[in-house]
């Protein structure tokens, strides 16, 4: 079930769960700002998700009010777990789904990074 971007932030959402630890995770990368951890069904061989620490529904809410340290944060979180894992060369995506059109099912910003093979093109 896709999510409204526009949505009061839900703290029952699964990853605010697995933010206070009452889910268990495979973290991956933690600091101030972020927590990444591998997705649950993934879709590539390396399939990561990135998630800011601050109670964001998604991209828009993230990029019209976070503060500047937050977006840093998490710009530079995203780019530290890529390198870490051995991506930059040869590869990897970012993908970040907002909203129903985009299919966003958790409400809370993540962004996916896929790698570990050949993407291929786009598909839309
Ligand atoms: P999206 O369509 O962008 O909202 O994708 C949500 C992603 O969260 C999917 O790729 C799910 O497989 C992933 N996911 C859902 N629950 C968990 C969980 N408990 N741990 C890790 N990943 C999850």
């Amino acid at each position: 079930m896709a999510i409204d971007p526009t949505q009061a932030y839900d703290d029952d959402n699964i990853f605010a769960k697995i933010l206070r630890g009452e889910i268990p995770n495979k973290t991956v990368y933690e600091d101030e700002w972020v927590l990444a951890f591998h997705d649950i069904n993934p879709q590539a061989p390396d399939h990561i998700l990135v998630i800011p620490k601050g109670r964001y529904v998604s991209w828009d809410d993230f990029s019209a009010t976070a503060s500047e340290a937050e977006i840093a944060g998490f710009v530079r979180a995203v780019g530290h777990v890529a390198r870490e894992a051995g991506m930059v060369e040869p590869g990897y995506r970012l993908l970040a789904n907002i909203g129903k059109h985009g299919h966003q099912e958790v409400a809370h910003l993540h962004v996916h990074i896929f790698a570990g093979k050949p993407l291929g093109p786009m598909l839309m």
